[in-house]
């Protein structure tokens, strides 16, 4: 490593304005603005470290002391971009940028009913998209001409710059405005695309909808989003499933849900239900003596388990009608009924813990 007064081509005795007018008249030469070269920009670096250290009183101090360490690799903790930064207003890629670029990607969400998330479906959708330019073939330009070079920036797609600074001029530079950075120009565009390359369009897509999905599940459609811009590949398309609810059938996961009402009388002696699946109805045998709240599982009717053949269950919740207005008939053989039961006005039981309904409703909170 040079001594930092040789590479700046001052003496050990230099003032601070010394050294700095002579930093600034070694950086408008050796810029990468200026000059690309690697060996140059090396050379450049090493400059900028010793201008770090020597423009700094006390780290100019300490090199003067011998304290050589701390300089060993010239810019440690970045210190080189953020003295090229307060120069120069930051570094950035270079070069013209490409005229293709990566299509996005699209979302689109599609309802379906509790039977198309059941047992899958498939769905044609319209959708405007950007779509290649048929007539350029994504190219961007008319008649099989090509892009030319920008004759403002000469195809380097950046302009330079004099800026002032309190460096001095310092060459600084930007994208070039008459090419937009590309380095090249359009000089006849496509009539139907205007040189983008692609257009907007409407277009079917087939989407199969597996078994199983639900609210939130996304579907995902490689290169079926929008095509790049200059002949870019196209992003995904993402397909979002919302669950409609059904009208009585409540979907918990792989289980679903029905509530039904049964008569009291038919509650105590048994009997056999008919309730609409979504298989079609099914019968549902219920034992006499059933307690309200009751639930009966019917294996294999819930929903499907995506990318299997599984189903879940299906859960039917049993309420028991009690009657409301009885007809002076009805009323006897009530009375009738409870006398032949020996049942006496005020009777009542205290449940224990274990006992039926009770244990239900602590299993429900408990769950
Ligand atoms: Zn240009
Ligand atoms: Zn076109």
């Amino acid at each position: 490593m040079s001594d930092f007064y040789q590479l700046l081509g001052v003496d050990r005795g230099a003032t601070q304005d010394e050294i700095k007018k002579a930093y600034r008249k070694i950086a408008r030469e050796l810029h990468p603005d200026v000059n690309p070269d690697p060996e140059v920009q090396n050379k450049f670096k090493e400059v900028t470290a010793a201008y770090d250290a020597l423009s700094d009183p006390q780290k100019r101090q300490q090199y003067d002391m011998g304290g050589r360490g701390g300089f060993g690799g010239g810019f440690g903790g970045g210190g080189f971009s953020d003295i090229m930064d307060a120069f120069f207003g930051g570094g950035g890629n270079r070069g013209p940028r490409p005229r293709m670029r990566q299509g996005q990607d699209a979302l689109i969400r599609i309802e379906v009913d509790l039977n198309e998330a059941c047992f899958g479906t498939e769905r044609d959708i319209t959708l405007e998209s950007a779509v290649v330019c048929e007539d350029c073939e994504g190219q961007g330009t008319a008649n099989n001409s090509h892009p030319e070079t920008c004759p403002v920036c000469k195809g380097r797609g950046e302009m330079q710059f004099v800026q002032k600074s309190f460096l001095g001029q310092v060459m600084t530079s930007r994208p070039c405005n008459n090419c937009s950075g590309y380095g090249t120009v359009i000089t006849d565009p496509c009539r139907e695309c205007a040189g983008d390359g692609r257009v907007r369009a409407k277009q079917t897509i087939n989407i199969k909808i597996p078994a199983g999905v639900e609210t939130g599940n996304r579907i995902q459609m490689s290169g079926r989003g929008e095509v790049g811009a200059g002949g870019g590949p196209a992003g995904d398309l993402y397909v979002e499933i919302v669950e409609k609810n059904h009208d009585f059938l409540l979907r918990d996961g792989e289980n679903l849900h029905i509530a039904i009402s049964i008569p009291f009388a038919a509650a105590t002696l048994g009997t056999t239900v008919n309730i609409e699946t979504l298989d079609g109805p099914t019968k549902v045998q219920i034992k006499g003596g059933i307690e309200s709240g009751s639930t009966i599982p019917i294996k294999g009717k819930g929903m499907t388990r995506l990318r299997s053949n599984h189903r879940g269950d299906l859960i039917v919740h049993v309420d028991i009608e009690t009657p409301h207005k009885l007809s002076r008939e009805e009323e006897k053989l009530l009375r009738a009924f409870s006398n032949a039961r020996g049942e006496k006005e005020g009777d009542v039981k205290i449940k224990r813990h274990e006992d039926g309904l009770f244990a239900k409703f602590r299993d429900a909170f408990n769950r």
